[in-house]
């Protein structure tokens, strides 16, 4: 038996028994004629003690030469310690070591096993094995098991049955590149990686399955943003016989249920929201509203004047900065300087400081007078003592700058409060989104989404126009699920190909066995999934994904541990029909 007990077991109860642990050697403590050694496991930390006269200086001096993270057994009695550590839960007792035995030594890591590790980013992806047996990574780790575990049960008892689906598989359009799979008995075809199980988790529809659910692996070749994985874990769901307000209120249930169980927190209030007011309210379509900064539209007050700039915009649009009024010029130039950013692109910003007696002070005195911009400060909300920032240009291209200025300065000002939970639903999506390079029109959401009732005759005449039955969920400024009202009509969706510029042969070469399935029976249905790592991420209260996934890639999308992707050799290239000279 290598233990009895785990490392974080033991308490003041279990003085005088006699017990066995294995773990990692954590810290050793030499102080001549006693030595203490932390012994570590997922468990905890317990104390050992190796003293000359209570046990054997032989055992002592081998304790001594214990190097970090050997990993070792021991066998003694539970003592009470003289010096309590009140920090630990194990802190009340240490074991008195009768026997040690080294089970594996361990070459010296190359970052130190702590809380904060002096160990780079890196280094600790390259051991990623080392990292995972520090606390931040273990404990995200099994809060995302603890997590996991909530939704299968809720699902679960909520009527849903989890199906695996295969991942080697047909493209299925999400919007993204495919990973492909050469196949060895199938010269010069090849398998896509799914985007998601979409058309797998349609057709468990037709098979009367009525309530699915899978935790499943999806995979995207897109160009890695800050924070994205090439893989990544959906929480995938569809239901028949529902419209979108059964599955709204289904996922409501879930999401409640685990800002409950997880965090303990009430939520009960999911706001709705179209995506044209979300766009025209906070220039995002995942707005957080956890606090206000809502946008304001002053063409109707700004674009009277000789102000060219304004009166030649699509769009001109502030915000009010609460307290902002005290900026300093030298602080409202370097917010000037941070929206003019490459990655915000922003041309310049106007400002109006809105004084404690009423007053107003802007760049733009010379065009604007006092009455002007009190309309503004109206339009904008702003009170005395705010800052209203004030952008324009094209409509899209100034509602992203400004919705990104806003998240700036909330953060800023502390307003995102990673303890404070808001959801909201987005709904009523575009059903089609312009290409601007290629003029064309693909589907915003994916191509087996349905329009909204009676929109269907205007795909001809303004398909930009026309609305998805399509949903978002919105947690603090994040997406964390998105789905659908399915088309389950063969006609309409091979319309539904046609306008995405399929020719019928390309339809039906790729979705033919949907279409077919159609046929037979497809109930109305629809469906949900929601990103699980991002979910898990924020109700971890952290930023990045990575942190939650055990082996994660880089942003190069490379596996630095085990190198991957790499280089295959000829054989095997020769084997899958492939030449890489061609
Ligand atoms: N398959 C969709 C996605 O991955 C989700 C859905 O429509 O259910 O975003």
């Amino acid at each position: 038996m290598y233990r009895s007990n785990t490392c974080g077991a033991l308490r003041a109860s279990d003085t005088n028994s006699i017990v066995t642990l294995s773990g990692w050697v954590h810290k050793v403590r030499d102080k001549g004629f006693v030595a203490w050694v932390d012994l570590r496991d997922r468990y905890g930390i317990t104390q050992l003690v190796f003293d000359q006269d209570r046990t054997s200086s032989e055992l002592l001096d081998k304790a001594r030469e214990l190097g970090r993270e050997t990993v070792i057994q021991v066998k003694g009695e539970v003592i009470e310690r003289a010096s309590k550590n009140p920090n630990m839960p194990t802190g009340d007792i240490e074991v008195l070591v009768t026997e040690l035995q080294v089970l594996n030594e361990s070459k010296l890591p190359p970052f130190t096993i702590e809380d904060e590790t002096d160990g780079g980013e890196d280094i600790r992806m390259k051991y990623r094995y080392l990292d995972i047996r520090r606390n931040p990574v273990k404990e995200s780790l099994i809060f995302r098991h603890k997590v996991t575990m909530e939704v299968r049960k809720y699902l679960s008892e909520a009527g849903f049955i989890e199906v695996e689906t295969p991942y080697l598989i047909k493209s299925t359009p999400e919007g993204a590149r495919d990973f492909l799979v050469p196949s060895r008995m199938n010269e010069g075809q090849f398998y896509a990686l799914p985007q998601s199980p979409q058309t797998f988790k349609q057709l468990l529809m037709v098979g009367g399955m009525d309530k699915y659910f899978q935790i499943v692996k999806c995979f995207r070749d897109e160009d890695l943003r800050a924070d994205r994985q090439p893989e990544f874990t959906q929480i995938d769901c569809e239901m028949a016989f529902v419209e979108q307000e059964d599955i709204l209120n289904a996922f409501e249930g879930l999401t409640k249920y685990l800002l409950k169980e997880i965090k303990g927190i009430d939520v009960s209030d999911f706001p709705r929201i179209t995506y044209d007011e979300a766009m025209s309210r906070f220039g995002n379509d995942k707005p957080d509203i956890r606090f206000g900064m809502e946008f304001g539209e002053l063409n109707a007050v700004a674009q009277h004047k000789d102000f060219n700039v304004f009166n030649s915009a699509e769009l001109v649009v502030g915000i009010a900065v609460p307290g902002g009024a005290s900026y300093t010029r030298k602080e409202i130039d370097k917010l000037i300087d941070w929206v003019r950013r490459p990655q915000v692109g922003a041309k310049g910003m106007v400002y109006v400081k809105c004084n404690e007696d009423g007053s107003f002070k802007s760049s733009v005195d010379k065009f604007y007078d006092q009455e002007d911009l009190g309309k503004w400060a109206e339009v904008t909300q702003a009170k005395a003592g705010d800052l209203i920032c004030v952008l324009s240009g094209d409509t899209n291209q100034t509602r992203a700058q400004l919705s990104a200025l806003r998240m700036e300065l909330a953060q800023r000002l502390g307003l995102r409060k990673p303890d404070e939970f808001a959801p909201l639903w987005v709904i009523d999506f575009p059903l089609l989104e312009l290409d601007e390079e290629t003029g064309t029109y693909h589907a915003m959401h994916h191509p087996f989404t349905s329009p909204k009732p009676g929109q269907l005759e205007l795909l001809d005449s303004n398909p930009g126009d026309v609305k998805a039955n399509a949903y978002d969920l919105v947690l603090n400024g994040n997406e964390i699920g998105g789905g659908s009202i399915r088309i389950h009509d063969k006609e309409i969706q091979a319309t539904m190909f046609k306008h995405l510029g399929f020719t019928p042969e390309e339809a039906k070469e790729q979705f033919g066995f949907l279409m077919d399935a159609f046929q037979y029976g497809a109930p109305p249905h629809g469906g949900i999934a929601f990103g699980l790592d991002r979910l898990v991420a924020i109700l971890g209260g952290q930023e990045t994904i990575r942190d939650f996934i055990a082996f994660p890639k880089n942003n190069s999308g490379r596996d630095v541990m085990i190198d991957a992707p790499a280089h295959i050799d000829d054989e095997q290239l020769k084997e899958l029909h492939l030449r890489l000279d061609l």
